[in-house]
């Protein structure tokens, strides 16, 4: 869909630091991290929201993302993870395709939710989504 940051990064189009890939599913690492390795799970193929997705796409995100949350886990030594879906602008979404967050916790972290973004280290970023692509 034109004008679509996730599409372009399904694209190619928008850069991203990607972590896994599947025929219906793209992860990335998000740009302003709740904590370490905060990532996102997309559809290849555009819905704005939980409630236009189509209920294939929408069990392969849900799968991607259990994978995405065993490798918090295995490679980033993640405690825990909180998995959050926003829908639609009162429910705080602000990127109008369909996304899950995949959030690493760890013992003790000080992550309030929401979490108020902020621009990430991109050098760290790229390290903790490489780590969790290997
Ligand atoms: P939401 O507010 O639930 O719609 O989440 C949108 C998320 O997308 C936010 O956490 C942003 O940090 C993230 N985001 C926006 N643009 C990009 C981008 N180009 N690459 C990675 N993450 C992004
Ligand atoms: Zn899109």
């Amino acid at each position: 869909m034109a004008d679509c940051i996730f599409c372009g990064i399904v694209a190619g189009d928008i850069p991203a630091t990607k972590v896994a890939e599947d025929e219906r599913t793209v992860a990335f690492m998000d740009i302003n991290p709740a904590t370490r390795g905060h990532a996102l799970v997309i559809p290849k193929r555009h819905a704005t929201d939980l409630l236009e997705i189509s209920p294939e796409d929408l069990a392969a995100c849900a799968q991607m993302a259990q994978r995405v949350a065993q490798k918090a886990k295995d490679a980033l030594g993640a405690d825990g993870v909180n998995l959050i879906n926003s829908c639609g602008p009162d429910a705080w979404q602000t990127v109008f395709h369909f996304h899950l967050h995949v959030i690493p916790r760890y013992k003790g972290d000080p992550l309030k939710l929401p979490w108020v973004p902020g621009p990430g280290d991109m050098d760290e970023i790229k390290a903790a989504g490489e780590a969790l692509a290997a």
